[in-house]
């Protein structure tokens, strides 16, 4: 099968782009580069010694898009172009409603013009919002997002949804991801955030590494075991074999399937910090700080539809994510650069 990567040189789409290309599938990849490089698509072709079509594009141009399509024909799209940074997306709603919709659109509009029929979605658990307390399962409705970035989700899952009702041939699986971390094992590939990292684990490693001084972890006035928020970690690698099992799911369906991508078991920022100074033998300074506006105190997911839908479970252990984070940001303190 040729699977097309939409945002497929970012984070997640790069560990896919190994995972799909060891499977023995054709990949294609489309990205502008907003928040990557083409560095890391250059490194999985030299770890797997197979090539990938690679495009600098941007995804909302739809000429481009089209013409992409048109030569590739790829039998399923694996969507995860998005700005990302929760933050940035309150300060700057209307690019990041532009960009995420815009993508998804265009892809929808390729795909029609095109016979493709089979889309796999970066979807994220911040969609079941504060109202629905965790373990998270995929029957229960969406909630109300604290922010642009979590609205632009919700609202492309929406715009997935329909297009499936419209178009009966089409499949669609909305697989909404946990808190991905860690790193392939090789340490070549991993995760290269700009600038000041939003998300605990590279702010973990950036301190590690001296980069940063300290970590600040927001507030430890939770009603938890500790008093730091919970979240559902999962293994970069585990998510990426999940996407295998989806796209194989994808194209043998049809319909809208939504499926969550976790481990359901939950750990607290203070078991990151202290597992990761254990497994890496490296101390990690921190100060407890005020509580981050829009954190919840707990986020894990029920993954029993994932078992019985798509036959897959993540297998890494915690440990397993802070020794490949850790790998990936020592033998890389610059990243990609
Ligand atoms: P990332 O920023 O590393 O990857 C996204 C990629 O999309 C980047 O390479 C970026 O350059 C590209 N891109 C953005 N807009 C584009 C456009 N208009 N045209 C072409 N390329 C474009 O982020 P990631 O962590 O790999 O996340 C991938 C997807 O998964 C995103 O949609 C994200 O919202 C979603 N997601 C991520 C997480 C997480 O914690 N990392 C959690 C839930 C959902
Ligand atoms: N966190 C923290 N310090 C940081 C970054 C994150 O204490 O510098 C906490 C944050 O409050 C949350 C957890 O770590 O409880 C995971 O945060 P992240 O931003 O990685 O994921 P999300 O909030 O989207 O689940």
């Amino acid at each position: 099968m040729k699977i097309l990567l939409a945002g497929g040189a970012g984070y997640i789409g790069s560990h896919i782009a190994l995972a799909l290309l060891e499977n023995g599938q054709d990949v294609v990849v489309m990205d502008n580069f907003d928040n990557s490089s083409p560095e890391a698509i250059m490194r999985v072709e030299e770890m797997t010694g197979q090539t990938v079509s690679l495009y600098e594009a941007d995804v909302t141009n739809k000429k481009v898009t089209l013409a992409v399509f048109k030569k590739e024909k790829p039998d399923c799209v694996i969507h995860l172009a998005g700005l990302k940074a929760v933050g940035e997306s309150i300060e700057q709603p209307i690019r990041y409603y532009r960009n995420n919709i815009d993508t998804t659109l265009t892809l929808l509009e390729c795909m029609a013009k095109t016979g493709c029929k089979n889309i796999v979605f970066s979807s994220s658990a911040t969609v079941y919002g504060e109202e629905n307390a965790a373990p998270c399962h995929e029957k229960m409705p969406k909630g109300k997002c604290s922010n642009p970035y979590g609205w632009t989700k919700s609202m492309m899952e929406q715009i997935l949804q329909d297009a499936s009702v419209a178009d009966k041939d089409m499949s669609v699986v909305l697989l909404r991801y946990f808190n991905p971390i860690g790193a392939h094992e090789s340490g070549r590939i991993g995760e290269n955030p700009r600038g000041i990292p939003n998300n605990l684990m590279p702010y973990v490693t950036q301190v590690a590494v001296g980069k940063r001084d300290k970590l600040t972890i927001f507030g430890d006035d939770y009603d938890t075991p500790d008093g730091t928020c919970l979240r559902d970690y999962i293994h970069i690698m585990d998510l990426a074999e999940g996407h295998l099992k989806a796209v194989d799911f994808c194209v043998e369906n049809k319909g809208t399937e939504i499926i969550n991508l976790g481990t359901g078991q939950p750990y607290s920022v203070l078991d990151i910090v202290k597992t990761f100074e254990k497994v890496n033998n490296i101390q990690v300074p921190y100060e407890i700080g005020p509580r981050r506006g829009g954190d919840l105190p707990a986020v894990y997911a029920d993954v029993s539809k994932a078992e019985k839908v798509l036959g897959w479970k993540a297998k890494r252990t915690l440990a397993d994510m802070c020794r490949d984070s850790w790998n990936w940001q020592k033998n890389n303190p610059e990243g990609y650069e």
